[in-house]
């Protein structure tokens, strides 16, 4: 399979959704991205690397560490997590209240803004450091010692996380939190304002595409824990899109506002696309026709 050539035809399709969308603006210091970019890039996991466009510029992952926590919780803690956190789709937007109160502060999903708040908790009781050990693992999965954390992206979101504190207190006042309020959502907003390239992230998600074998050949999660968050990413893991994402792409994927998507073809690669304009639900609509063309084209997806 000639990768590099589909990917050159995904960035073509993507490109020609120029002007669709909205750059994420709630977040001020997001918007200042420049709103056309794009780049795509895949890693297979027999060690192929290839990408187009901007695949090597660092971005916002926003959301995309949701992913990192969830697996780095599981990883450290096991199936105790679960306690806390569901894992059904919400059908609801990412920073929604509403469902918090019915369901008496155990959110729906590691996804939702409120179900990685309580992972992040967790993942900051296990290792004392909940977004130094994203951070740290993307460095290693990547060979990117210099991927960090953009300070005003979570000075920005902090400043206007109003939303997410409610649900963090909320969470709270339901006994579900463990830290320190402030600690945790310190945590979150320093893990969302990680920058990482396509590049980074494709190699990052690829244990996910090894059922769990990290760069390394250490075993970050057992075949069926990798099995299990590949299926969450399925049905959880594009907002209250995750139906259009499976039914466009067909691949388990993590989206995030600063306009990336990470996809996992199991068994097989990891694609990471990036535009920073979005659809209404908040998925990259140049990430979703890129994605779209590249499963199309191939034939390649779980389905
Ligand atoms: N840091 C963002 C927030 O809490 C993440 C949103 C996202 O990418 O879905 O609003």
């Amino acid at each position: 399979m000639n990768y590099q050539q589909i990917l050159v035809e995904a960035a073509e399709v993507a490109r020609a959704t120029a002007g669709q969308g909205r750059v994420a603006d709630y977040i001020p210091a997001l918007a200042q991205v420049p709103a056309e970019a794009f780049g795509m890039a895949l890693a297979t996991a027999d060690g192929e690397l290839c990408g187009v466009g901007d695949w090597e510029q660092p971005f916002s992952i926003q959301s995309i560490s949701k992913l990192f926590t969830l697996v780095l919780a599981i990883a450290h803690g096991g199936d105790a997590l679960w306690k806390g956190v569901g894992r059904e789709p919400s059908g609801n937007p990412f920073n929604s209240l509403i469902q918090l109160e019915t369901e008496h502060g155990i959110p729906r999903n590691p996804f939702i803004n409120a179900g990685a708040i309580v992972v992040t908790d967790r993942l900051l009781r296990l290792t004392g450091d909940a977004a130094g050990a994203v951070r740290d693992f993307l460095r290693g999965e990547s060979e990117n010692p210099s991927l960090g954390t953009d300070p005003e992206v979570a000075a920005s979101e902090a400043a206007h996380g109003h939303r997410n504190a409610a649900l963090a207190h909320f969470i709270a006042s339901h006994g579900n939190l463990l830290g320190d309020v402030d600690t945790v959502l310190g945590h979150y907003y320093q893990h969302c304002a990680i920058t990482a390239s396509c590049r980074d992230l494709a190699l990052a998600g690829l244990f996910l595409a090894r059922q769990g074998s990290r760069a390394d050949g250490s075993r970050l999660l057992h075949r069926s824990q990798a099995k299990r968050v590949n299926a969450i990413m399925l049905t959880c893991g594009t907002y209250d899109a995750a139906g259009e994402f499976a039914y466009r792409v067909g691949l388990p994927g993590k989206s995030g506002v600063g306009g990336g998507i990470l996809a996992v073809l199991p068994g097989r690669a990891t694609l990471c696309a990036w535009g920073p304009r979005l659809d209404a639900a908040g998925n990259s609509v140049a990430a979703m026709a890129a994605l779209d063309h590249f499963t199309t084209a191939t034939g390649l997806s779980i389905f």
